[in-house]
């Protein structure tokens, strides 16, 4: 009778030995998964600067960003150091050349990085990726994100449905992810892409880098559309910050990398070694 109770009283003791064996193992295995999930959070943190020599093409999808719909918005960003250069493709969904454009642009990086490495370049290729997928101007609340940027005249003058500023300036999410990347990198040259004027476009301190494209790919610079565009980019970054941004008119029927992609790359050396 005594030994059967020695018997359980090991027997408990052999099973509490077990437990704490198990709960140490389980714990170590939470703590290191863990360590690493923040390490690699840490380690392809914009601002860390040490993650991005580490990655040769980092790929910011973790920051998730994402459209109104929920879809990804990607930031890819070449190189590091400054100063820092940003192209934006797409910000109009029905303007897909831009997106080709700037895929054309990535792929260049990709292949050829090397003379680029010595300053940062951040592409945003699609930054309006549900009007892309509809075929429409707006994002998926009927916005015109080229309208949404908080310049000191948003919201102001008449404006046509495909060109609503939305109720508030930086409503739209797509509008933050360029407005965060630029806060994040703050680029020193922006350069983004339309359709279908055709002519090399420029707000801001940007005629001599509008005149190296133009004497490029051979469409002719314009400083003026023709309309007030409240709310734009080119407003917010170039006319309120002084900041060069050309707005590269494009024409569908281009191979826009055959077309462009030489006058891309000597705008971005020029803004670069100024
Ligand atoms: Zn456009």
């Amino acid at each position: 009778m005594r030994a059967e109770k020695q018997g359980i009283a090991n027997k408990g003791t052999l099973i509490d030995h077990h437990c704490i064996k198990w709960g140490i193992l389980i714990f170590r295995i939470i703590c290191f998964t863990d360590f690493n999930y923040v390490k690699h959070r840490w380690e392809n943190h914009p601002m860390n600067a040490q993650g991005r020599v580490n990655q040769e093409y980092p790929v910011l999808t973790h920051l998730n960003f994402r459209s109104v719909m929920g879809r990804e918005i990607d930031v890819h960003v070449f190189g590091y150091g400054e100063p820092t250069t940003m192209v934006i493709g797409g910000i109009h969904g029905n303007e897909p050349c831009g997106i080709d454009l700037a895929g054309g642009l990535i792929k260049e990086f990709k292949t050829h990085s090397a003379p680029y490495l010595e300053s940062r370049v951040v592409v945003i290729p699609k930054a309006n990726p549900d009007g892309f997928i509809a075929g429409t101007r707006v994002n998926a609340r009927g916005v015109d994100i080229n309208r949404n940027f908080p310049t000191k005249d948003f919201h102001r003058g008449t404006f046509t449905q495909n060109c609503n500023p939305g109720k508030l300036a930086a409503s739209e999410p797509e509008t933050n992810v360029i407005l965060q990347m630029a806060a994040i990198f703050r680029p020193q040259f922006i350069l983004s892409f339309h359709a279908e004027l055709g002519c090399v476009n420029y707000d801001g301190p940007g005629v001599q880098i509008a005149q190296a494209i133009a004497a490029e790919n051979g469409l002719p610079v314009r400083k003026d559309l023709g309309y007030a565009t409240p709310g734009s980019l080119g407003t917010y970054f170039g006319v309120e910050r002084n900041i060069p941004v050309i707005t590269l008119e494009l024409l569908s029927q281009d191979e826009q990398w055959t077309r462009h992609g030489k006058a891309i790359l000597k705008a971005i050396r020029m803004s670069q070694s100024e």
